[in-house]
């Protein structure tokens, strides 16, 4: 079988240097991106490399950032920028293949097996699209050639800013071995300490296991980091195009009496949030538009979108988005017989610097939401939800009032 050529491409601080190109008189100075100082957000997202040698963390709060480092110079995040930059990237990435399979918004994983007769080897494909996104965007990528996903991203990870790493059959044992065990994608926290317990402490530690001891001590996932460590991962470069589409999601109800007044459309919206939450968690997804569906008894319906700074996922930030899009486009002057919310412009939430900002802040504000919800649910009944799919929207299908 001919050997896979895999390439990874991390953008370097991604958020921090997309926000440093139009200020490069920040360039020399520490700089983080935060979540927007005066509500809750107000926490590290990413920082560059001056900020990060400081001590600067992901996670932490401008507080605790500015004890550290109190020169920390403080920007606002933008998500619909960094989502532009991510697909002016990723279209860089499609000259060379369509085998590429974005994680998150800055990275990416590539199978240029088929291309190495036309833009020659790896590490020289490797050069041609660091240089590309340099000259075309000014960001700057390092990215991990080799012949497996896990090598590709550990080789991103090996040297940066602005590098190529290649690790290959003749070279991988000596450099890779002797790196922490959770320097590897698939071993998080839990899993480190579990190991080292077993007493494997590196990458080279876990190729000498044993792998049924692996199997036994910590289940199925020792003998899968077995495999990697070994460099006989096999799991291919899954296509944008091969995963399941989801542009948006939708859900509206219609209700036999009018709505009519704030309230009554707020209860509604929390409804239809919780919903949307859940098809959100389950496919991953973070998003950065809002859409407001509304319709009178003349059965128009009217349709008022909002992109957001803050991409949302939970179902009170949902329902609060569309309340302040509501607020903003409708004005009472006849009642409302059907109303509906559409999130759309997804991004991953698998991103580390996403989940800890969420995992940080938002558990209390989650729980509190899990109670209002119930609460609702327990006076309205199940039935206040539909999915948009199924509904026939010149039905009345919901008696909402019936549930007052
Ligand atoms: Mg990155």
């Amino acid at each position: 079988m001919q050997e896979r050529v895999i390439l990874h491409c991390d953008l370097n601080n991604f958020y921090a240097s997309v926000e440093l190109l139009d200020k490069p008189e920040l360039a020399d100075k520490p700089v983080a991106v935060c979540g927007s100082a005066e509500e809750r957000h107000g926490i590290v997202l990413a920082k560059n490399m001056i900020a990060k040698k400081i001590g600067v963390k992901t996670a932490q709060t401008i507080w605790q950032a500015k004890q550290i480092c109190p020169e920390l110079v403080v920007l606002d995040a933008h998500y619909t920028l960094y989502q532009k930059y991510s697909e002016v990237v990723r279209n860089i990435l499609y000259r060379y293949t369509d085998l590429v399979e974005p994680f998150g918004p800055d990275e990416s994983w590539m199978d240029v097996s088929g291309s190495v007769p036309l833009f020659g080897s790896g590490e020289a494909i490797a050069y041609r699209i660091k240089e590309d996104i340099k000259a075309e965007t000014g960001l700057t990528v390092s990215i991990g050639v080799s012949f497996n996903k896990i090598f590709a991203k550990l080789g991103s990870d090996y040297k940066k800013p602005d590098a190529i790493t290649v690790f290959n059959r003749e070279n991988f044992k000596e450099m890779l071995y002797p790196l922490p065990a959770n320097s590897m994608i698939g071993v998080g926290r839990h899993t480190y300490n579990k190991l080292r317990r077993l007493g494997i402490y590196t990458i080279g530690d876990l190729a000498d296991s044993d792998i049924r001891a692996l199997r036994n001590a910590i289940g199925i996932i020792g003998e899968r980091l077995w495999y990697y460590a070994m460099g006989l991962d096999m799991s291919p470069v899954v296509a944008q195009s091969d995963m399941p589409d989801v542009k948006s999601i939708s859900r509206s109800t219609t209700t036999k009496y009018d709505l009519e007044d704030n309230t009554d459309v707020w209860k509604t919206f929390l409804l239809l949030s919780e919903s949307i939450t859940k098809q959100l968690l389950e496919n991953d997804f973070l998003a950065l538009r809002i859409t407001v569906m509304l319709r009178d008894s003349t059965l128009m319906w009217e349709t008022y979108s909002a992109s957001l700074d803050t991409p949302v996922h939970l179902s009170l930030d949902i329902a609060r988005q569309a309340m302040k899009v509501f607020y903003e486009n409708y004005d009472w002057k006849c009642p409302l017989r059907s109303v509906g919310i559409a999130v759309s412009d997804f991004m991953r939430s698998d991103e580390p610097m996403q989940m800890s900002f969420y995992d940080a802040q938002d558990r209390e504000e989650s729980t509190k939401l899990e109670k209002e919800v119930m609460k609702i649910r327990e006076r309205f009944g199940k039935q206040a939800l539909q999915k948009a799919t199924i509904i026939d929207f010149s039905e009345k299908i919901n008696d909402y009032k019936s549930f007052l």
